[in-house]
């Protein structure tokens, strides 16, 4: 018995520390990752920072747009963090080889035993709801098929991602009402009546029939299963879109200050205008070297990077856009994916050849087209729509500058406007001087 105990706590630590092992090493490669971006400061205070955090990411305050997903999204979210509780006393237990040790700490302290008990029967009723919610999202991708999860750029490796979450939660949650349910049936057995859990006394008392033996190889089963499970998803989640419950809370605590949708002016063409309004105003020898707009991941800033990592895939924004309900090829989900695809493959080159190597692709052109980038609006519906204040603007923005500027790809109609805003500063073809000739006629 003594040998089982030990063998258990050894199984257990070596799974954690393995899982934690690998996964901080993945984190740490999505932080690198983030970091090969360019600098950019937030300009904001911590105050606004903390709200944001709040009320974006926390408070879900945009996922509420959409009342019916943003409920069911709801009961997800509080039942993962409430459930963290329950995950605690396991972690105690296979730590210390012991048993339900806060049950055991608490049951002769009846405020304590009280608060144990509701706390576990809300997990409960929390893990039955997320149950039949897992399975509501299952059938909205697979029967109802929702619109905005159809697009092509789900197909393959992030329709399978997105189900097989589901069912690793649908897996995970069987788990956790095998143990409770095993234990419930073994504890009524030994003592006339379960813990206290409302469901899984129920479980028990369908299970108490069975032999005791037959009931621990369950209870161990569902235990193990449980955190085989857990440490699974966190090996999981840094290759998933998934990672948004975690990089949520950064990137919206990292939200803009300005106003959705504000273009930066790029200062070496605002210090070219400046030349030619102001003669005496000589432009900077640094402007020479400027390069216009992003090419490549490199060339975005980290915050854009940070977007890209943090997008739930949901798809609200290419649900707003315009160009994409007009049938456009443009949809700033793909966008979003396709940032994080080339950062993701940027690492992996890297990991193989070493870290100079230099793989001749990039974001715009292997990734992005300019029939995508110059399908957008700059209209900044898919800003407003996003729960987590991502901004597939700022990307396409500085991929189509790169567009015009660097590689001059654009069309002829845009390069008469072009030429007209230069000569006459507006985009006609007047000169500056005509323009009021229209008011010649009016008394
Ligand atoms: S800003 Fe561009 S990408 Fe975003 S919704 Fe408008 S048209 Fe679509
Ligand atoms: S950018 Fe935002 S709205 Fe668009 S798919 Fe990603 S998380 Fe959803």
């Amino acid at each position: 018995m003594l040998f089982l105990k030990i063998f258990q706590i050894l199984l257990f630590i070596g799974l954690v520390g393995g899982t934690f092992y690998f996964a901080f090493k993945k984190f740490k490669e999505i932080y690198d990752n983030i970091m090969m971006g360019q600098a950019e400061k937030i300009n904001s205070t911590l105050g606004f920072r903390i709200k944001s955090m709040l009320l974006i990411a926390f408070g879900q305050k945009k996922m509420f747009k959409l009342t019916f997903a943003a409920l069911l999204h709801l009961v997800i979210y509080v039942s993962f963090c409430i459930t963290q509780i329950e995950l605690l006393e396991i972690f105690i237990d296979g730590l210390t080889g012991s048993h339900r040790i806060i049950y055991h700490a608490v049951e002769n302290i009846p405020f304590l035993h009280t608060l144990y008990l509701v706390v576990i029967n809300f997990i409960e009723i929390l893990s039955l709801l997320t149950f039949f919610v897992t399975i509501i999202f299952i059938l909205r991708r697979t029967t109802f098929k929702v619109e905005r999860f159809q697009k092509p750029e789900l197909k393959g490796w992030p329709w399978k991602d997105a189900l097989l979450i589901l069912a690793f939660e649908l897996t995970l949650i069987t788990f956790i009402f095998l143990m409770n349910g095993a234990d419930s049936a073994l504890h009524i057995k030994e003592h006339g009546e379960g813990y206290g859990f409302f469901l899984s006394s129920a479980i028990g008392g369908m299970l108490q029939s069975l032999p005791s033996g037959l009931l621990q190889a369950l209870e161990r089963i569902g235990w193990w299963g449980h955190l085989c499970m857990v440490m699974g998803f966190i090996l999981y989640l840094p290759y998933s879109k998934h990672l948004h419950i975690l990089l949520a809370f950064p990137n919206t605590f990292f939200t803009r200050p300005e106003p959705k949708g504000e273009i930066h002016n790029m200062p070496a063409i605002q210090h070219e205008v400046q030349s030619m309004i102001d003669p005496s105003f000589v432009v900077p020898a640094s402007d020479g070297e400027v390069k216009f707009g992003a090419k490549d991941v490199y060339d975005l800033s980290w915050k854009n990077l940070l977007d890209a990592y943090t997008c739930t895939e949901c798809g609200r924004c290419t649900a707003a856009c315009p160009a994409n309900q007009t049938g456009k090829k443009l949809s700033p989900r793909k966008i979003m994916m396709d940032t994080r695809d080339r950062m993701e493959e940027i690492a992996a080159c890297k990991k193989e050849h070493g870290p100079e190597f230099v793989d001749n692709k990039s974001l715009l052109g292997d990734y992005i087209t300019g029939e995508e980038l110059r399908a957008c609006t700059t209209c900044n519906a898919c800003v407003e729509e996003c729960p987590v204040n991502i901004s597939p603007l700022s990307i396409i923005i500085e991929l189509r500058r790169n567009l015009i500027m660097e590689a001059s790809d654009s069309p002829a109609e845009w390069n008469n406007i072009f030429a007209n805003l230069e000569n006459n500063q507006a985009p006609w073809q007047f000169s500056p001087n005509d323009r009021l000739n229209w008011t010649e006629e009016l008394n």
